[in-house]
Formats: C-alpha cells, sequence, structure tokens
C-alpha cells in the first residue's frame, strides 16, 4: 500500500487510521517497492494506496513513479493498479494510467444509495467518471471495479450498480464479496449474502457483458488477481 499508512477520508467499512495531514511521502517508496517485488520475483503486482487528498496531485505522481519502478524491475510480471479517486482528477488518473498498468481497477464500493454513510467524502458519479476516463483514453488497459455485499444494499441495487459500470462500457472485470466489520467502530454487517445470490449477480453481470466477473462470500478486490486478469483477456 502506497503513499503512507494515514488516509484523509473516512469510510465508514475501513480500519486504516485516519489524519487530515499524513506524513511526507516517503521518496524512497517506488524503488523500494520494486525491490522487494523483484525479491519475491512477483508475476502479477497489486499496488494499491490510501487517499491522499492533502497533496496537489492526490500522490499521482508517486504512482507512477512506482509503476514504472515495478515494471524496470520486473519486465515481464504485469501490474495493477488499485487507485482511490484522485477526487475526480482526471489529469492524475491520466498520469497513473501513462505509467503503464496492465489493469487499471477502482472500485465503486457500494451502491449509489449508500454512498453518504459508506464512502462519505467520495461521489457515485465520479466513481463512475474515473473508470470512463480509463476506459475511454486508454481502451488496451483492463479496467476492473468492485463492491462489497452486505452493507445495507439490495439485490436489484447490485444489478443497477452493474449495469451503470457495465451498459457504459466503464470496466471490464466486476468483483463482489460479502463486507466484514475490521473493528467495532466501523459499521455494522447489515446481512450475509448467500451463494446463490453471488451466482445470479455473475451470471447476470455477464448477460451484459463483463468479460469477467468474480463474485462469492471471500471475494476481495485483488483476490487471485492474475487469474481474473487472465480470464478477462483471453
Ligand atoms: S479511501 Fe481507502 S484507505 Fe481511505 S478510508 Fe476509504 S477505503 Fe480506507
Amino acid at each position: 500500500m502506497l503513499l503512507g499508512d494515514l488516509c484523509t477520508r473516512g469510510c465508514s467499512f475501513c480500519s486504516v487510521p485516519k489524519a487530515k495531514h499524513p506524513h511526507e511521502l516517503d521518496s524512497s517508496e517506488p524503488e523500494n517497492v520494486a525491490a522487494q517485488a523483484a525479491t519475491m520475483r512477483l508475476r502479477y503486482v497489486v499496488l494499491t494506496s490510501v487517499n491522499r487528498d492533502d497533496l496537489p496531485d492526490g500522490g499521482s505522481a508517486h504512482w507512477a513513479l512506482t509503476v514504472a519502478a515495478v515494471k524496470r524491475a520486473l519486465p515481464d510480471a504485469q501490474v495493477e493498479t488499485l487507485t482511490p479517486d484522485f477526487n475526480g482528477d482526471l489529469e492524475a488518473v491520466e498520469r497513473v494510467l501513462a505509467s503503464g498498468p496492465n489493469v487499471y481497477n477502482h472500485n465503486m464500493e457500494t451502491v449509489s444509495r449508500l454512498y453518504s454513510r459508506v464512502r462519505p467524502q467520495a461521489h457515485y458519479e465520479q466513481s463512475l467518471r474515473v473508470l470512463r476516463y480509463a476506459k475511454a483514453s486508454h481502451p488496451e488497459i483492463l479496467t476492473k471495479s468492485g463492491l462489497m455485499v452486505g452493507l445495507g444494499e439490495t439485490h436489484e441495487e447490485v444489478r443497477q450498480l452493474m449495469r451503470d459500470i457495465r451498459q457504459k462500457g466503464l470496466a471490464d472485470i466486476a468483483t463482489i464479496g460479502q463486507y466484514l466489520q475490521p473493528t467495532r467502530r466501523n459499521r455494522k454487517v447489515a446481512r450475509y449474502v448467500q451463494p446463490a445470490e453471488y451466482e445470479e449477480w455473475k451470471a447476470y453481470g455477464e448477460s451484459i457483458g463483463f468479460r469477467a466477473v468474480f463474485a462469492g462470500p471471500f471475494v476481495r478486490s485483488s483476490y487471485m488477481a492474475d487469474l481474473v486478469a487472465h480470464e478477462a483477456s483471453s
């Protein structure tokens, strides 16, 4: 996870510590991450970060340096960027895309109705715009988005979210998994979704054009990411 261990956002499902003014960026992080990935001989690298609304570029230049460093260190590896929304700054989004990831992932996280309670500093339409820009400007890069269920959404709202993403051609891959409350301070689980519902969403998603839908209680946005990307690109 890049850009430090403190986040400027306060998503109710997330246990990452919050701060209005987190520490300065570690300029050695891009090369250190690349060196670590090379030591581990990774074939598929998923990078993610906290949100850094305190930085003028949202940390996007640091992101781009890290992707480039990983690709130099591991030329045969695939790189997936699981990115924040950069406050809707499409120049920041472009900076990350231009660094050459194989998969650009931005999670919608939840349905539109729950945004104000689940992602209070984010905006549903803004996250859709990020995905739309990524797909329109770099169609060669696979796009991906994930959501959690069990936060209080309805079955139909999940289908609506999938339509919002897919009918506008914004993401090639979707992941859907059960929300689990990480600490007592976080939002409570509203319900535990039954396996048949995941099956239905998977079939529905594939019927409306997703190249791959991974859905199940233990699915997370980076769940078997190499397999997911392979399936979507074959
Ligand atoms: S932006 Fe990401 S890291 Fe920050 S609180 Fe939300 S989910 Fe957690």
